[in-house]
């Protein structure tokens, strides 16, 4: 079989094998329904009571402020239109930032079609939001800002304490999209000052469709699903039992070994930062150089096109991922690239690579050669590249 190398641990992650075995049970023996008073139904609450508390004990928080959601992108749903409802007497107005997941962005402009206002923020060449900015935009009539913990495509982490800080002193609240972050950086709510923040399991090797929010107590909010009592009222439906096990589980490992993780992904994406800007031409890092996922490196190659890239790359068992995003046939350049200035044909010719726990030197050296091999071919196909080489067309100047 041809190797493979996973490098797209920012999509996804393979659920550990003592995260399954800690959810099993939960799927055959102990299948009761929680809300169920027999025992094998308390059996079930029991699990989910153990794990809400650990998950919270993880980001310093409480159990009672743990809400438990069906993906990264629940949580993030609720968090901005069940808060902007509940304070819309106080304002109708939202901050966030132009580089959010889609999760939190279109939320945003469902919002607006219902009679919110949205200030999007923009970011510098970084990516990094700007505190002065946020200063500026903050209104006495708004209500919420929401600002990601660190960016899904180039890694750029916020400076969420200052943000924070800054929403209220102007009597908003702060949410955060911390799903890129949770098992891989160390997070304290209280710290912090995090009104209210969203996660994902499938993200530090649980299972995919659970995810929490965590909402400070004394926050009002809305139920987001109408029925049971399930979550406080608040989130109906009986509960994701097993994969509630498993997001506590994966956060368990992902936290005992949190430094020693977040040191060998680092080494292997400086690694790679560092010899790709050195021997590939025409390439450059998106993203802060320091302020980043330790997992993550983002990369524009000019005069190729990233779908082409990634294809190649597959070809040779190199899984990762690119800035934009082929749907319905046409190309669309990715928002956060557009977003730190980006020409669109620079967006276009991007690659994430996102290492994880079973990343090796290896893998890392022959994703290079790799990189490099393929760009070489791509390039001597490209018109535009050999427009560049006779002089007729200047180069983007990306750097
Ligand atoms: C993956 C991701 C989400 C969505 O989480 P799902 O559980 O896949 O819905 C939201 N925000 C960020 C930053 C993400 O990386």
């Amino acid at each position: 079989m041809q190797k493979q190398i996973y490098l797209d641990n920012a999509a996804t992650t393979a659920v550990l094998p003592e995260v399954l075995d800690a959810m099993l049970p939960y799927f055959t023996e102990q299948f009761g329904n929680p809300s169920s008073l027999y025992s094998i139904g308390s059996t079930a609450k029991d699990a989910i009571t153990d794990a809400r508390e650990r998950l919270a004990a993880h980001i310093n928080a409480n159990a009672t402020e743990i809400y438990f959601t069906g993906s990264g992108s629940e949580a993030d749903n609720w968090a901005l239109k069940a808060t902007m409802e509940a304070y819309s007497d106080k304002g109708r107005h939202l901050v966030t930032s132009a580089i959010e997941h889609h999760a939190i962005l279109h939320t945003a402009e469902w919002l607006e079609k219902n009679g919110y206002e949205v200030t999007y923020l923009p970011v510098d060449a970084d990516g990094l939001v700007s505190p002065d900015d946020l200063r500026a935009a903050i209104r006495p009539d708004t209500t919420l800002v929401s600002v990601m913990m660190a960016n899904n495509e180039i890694g750029t982490i916020q400076p969420i304490f200052e943000l924070a800080a800054i929403a209220h002193e102007h009597g908003a609240l702060f949410h955060t999209d911390a799903v890129q972050v949770l098992g891989h950086i160390a997070i304290d709510v209280a710290l912090m000052g995090i009104d209210m923040l969203s996660a994902a399991a499938h993200k530090l090797h649980g299972p995919k469709g659970v995810g929490f929010l965590y909402i400070r107590k004394g926050i009002k909010t809305r139920s987001f699903i109408h029925g049971g009592g399930q979550e406080n009222k608040r989130r109906a439906g009986t509960e994701n039992v097993a994969g509630i096990i498993g997001m506590a589980a994966a956060l368990d490992i992902a936290m005992a070994n949190l430094d020693a993780r977040a040191a060998a992904d680092l080494a292997l994406r400086d690694d790679l930062i560092a010899r790709v800007l050195a021997e590939v031409p025409y390439s450059r890092l998106n993203g802060h150089r320091s302020l980043r996922l330790p997992n993550n490196a983002n990369f524009s190659f000019e005069f190729v096109e990233g779908e082409s890239l990634l294809l190649a790359l597959d070809q040779l068992g190199i899984i990762a991922s690119t800035g934009s995003a082929c749907a319905s046939g046409s190309l669309d350049p990715s928002h956060v690239l557009l977003a730190i200035g980006l020409p669109h044909e620079i967006a276009h010719g991007s690659l994430r690579l996102t290492v994880g726990d079973e990343t090796t030197t290896d893998d890392i050296d022959y994703t290079i050669e790799s990189i490099k091999q393929v760009l070489e071919r791509l390039r001597s196909m490209s018109p535009l590249y050999e427009d560049f080489l006779q002089g007729k067309k200047p180069i983007s100047a990306v750097k």
